[in-house]
């Protein structure tokens, strides 16, 4: 903050600059080719239903294999290309890719899924994103109720006026809207209120130790009862054991994410994660016909 409003600073490389700004330097450098070397990829990670168990969505997740670095997590790529501007050409087109991939999948005859794409700050507060997310759902032909997109409080609180505005003219092209990592953000609750989300993600912080810590037990439960209470659906992020499903399902938490299901996935594995959920679902309502 100082930095930007003072105005009076310099950016140099030198063997002083310590390891964690060359690092950040290196990777803008290295993202900078990134698309063109075809080194990002998305994956996708199912979301269930907690009561039904059913596969009611996914969601895309950037990966970027680097041939310098390696693996690089989209934790530590993605602040830096929001920082240099290239989360922009890097956004638009992990959502045309995400979009087209759900129109594949639904056009496998498998029931249809939502797919949800995470869009960062400076995404959402440029002008050209309404008009970009519509040109992509037509481009692919994905009906507009079958994508949502999750912010983060981050992107909402510069302006909140203006970000309620493009909330809403997201909505009137039909597509849902979440608020991502709740719980994690300063501000206050009442904001929450004033944008038009559809669901709530809980954030895996409060889920992970959730049977055993009071503190964030007590937090993940009022969490959904401020989902609920404003008619919003509840979304937990992190799932890993049964224990914490059941612990949310039995606060009527609506639909869990998280490696006790699904790892991120390729496509791929994707599509068979979603034919066998389709056979299973088939096979229940088969023997329930037989039964009757
Ligand atoms: P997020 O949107 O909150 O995504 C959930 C993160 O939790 C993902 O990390 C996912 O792999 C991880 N996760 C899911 N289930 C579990 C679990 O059971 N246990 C644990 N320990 N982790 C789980 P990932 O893929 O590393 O992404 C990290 C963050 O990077 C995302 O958090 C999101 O904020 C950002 N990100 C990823 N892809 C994109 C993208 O395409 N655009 C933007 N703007 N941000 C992205
Ligand atoms: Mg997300
Ligand atoms: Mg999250
Ligand atoms: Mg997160």
């Amino acid at each position: 903050r100082a930095k930007l409003e003072g105005g009076n600073t310099f950016s140099f490389y030198s063997p002083s600059m310590d390891a964690d700004a060359r690092r950040r330097q290196i990777i803008e450098a290295q993202l900078r080719g990134a698309l063109a070397r075809d080194e990002l990829s998305v994956v996708y990670q199912a979301q269930n239903n907690l009561d039904s168990g059913n596969i009611i969505g996914t969601e895309a997740l950037l990966r970027w294999h680097s041939a310098e670095l390696g693996m690089v997590s989209p934790a530590e790529f993605i602040p830096v290309a929001e920082e240099c501007g290239l989360i922009i050409p890097i956004g638009s087109w992990v959502l045309r890719q995400a979009c087209a991939q759900n129109k594949i999948w639904q056009d496998l005859g498998l029931p249809r899924l939502r797919v949800a794409v995470n869009l960062s700050a400076r995404q959402f507060r440029g002008d050209t994103l309404v008009d970009e997310v519509a040109a992509v759902l037509k481009e692919t032909g994905l009906p507009a109720e079958f994508l949502e997109l999750e912010v983060t409080e981050s992107a909402l609180i510069h302006n909140i006026d203006a970000a309620v505005a493009t909330c809403r003219k997201l909505k009137a092209l039909g597509v849902k809207l979440s608020l991502d990592d709740f719980g994690t953000g300063y501000s206050s609750l009442a904001y929450v209120a004033r944008f038009p989300f559809d669901k709530l993600k809980i954030d895996q912080g409060f889920v992970r130790d959730i049977t055993h810590n009071p503190a964030n037990a007590a937090i993940a439960t009022a969490a959904i009862a401020i989902a609920h209470g404003l008619n919003l659906s509840v979304l937990a992020e992190g799932v890993e054991t049964e224990a914490q499903a059941i612990f949310l399902r039995n606060r009527r938490c609506d639909a869990m994410q998280g490696y006790l299901f699904s790892k991120p996935s390729a496509p791929e594995a994707i599509t068979t994660l979603l034919v066998n959920n389709t056979r299973l679902f088939l096979g229940l309502t088969h023997s329930a016909s037989e039964q009757a």
